[in-house]
């Protein structure tokens, strides 16, 4: 009998993070605009508030110097993860800075929200 509910269990946890893992594969997030937020400009660092079009909305730090490179990623807490639906902390937008950094040097996004 507790072999059967370890097994069960495990079957459990292995479906659970399969799904996990194909929303995490699937999710593409498109940045819908880059809003400044705070800067210490003789230090080159600034923090950016980024809105995305399925309205998740991430808080990033860059550090500019030598060259603008992303520091940190979080979600806000402001809509439940559109990854794991958890409405608290979580780390799933870590897996999206390159995808984001990408967009945000194609779309020139940190100038135009400097430029702000
Ligand atoms: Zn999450």
């Amino acid at each position: 009998m507790s072999k059967y509910l370890l097994d069960e269990h495990s079957l459990d946890f292995v479906s659970k993070f399969n799904i996990k893992w194909v929303i995490l594969m699937s999710y593409r997030p498109i940045i819908s605009n880059v809003e400044e937020a705070s800067n210490n400009e003789k230090d080159g660092l600034y923090e950016f508030i980024i809105y995305l079009a399925d309205g998740t909305q991430c808080r990033t730090f860059y550090n500019r110097y030598p060259e603008w490179k992303m520091t940190n990623i979080s979600r806000l807490l402001k809509t439940p993860c559109p990854i794991c639906r958890k409405d608290f902390i979580c780390k799933c937008m870590e897996n999206f800075g390159g995808v984001l950094q990408q967009q945000i040097i194609d779309n020139e996004w940190l100038e135009k929200a400097i430029a702000k």
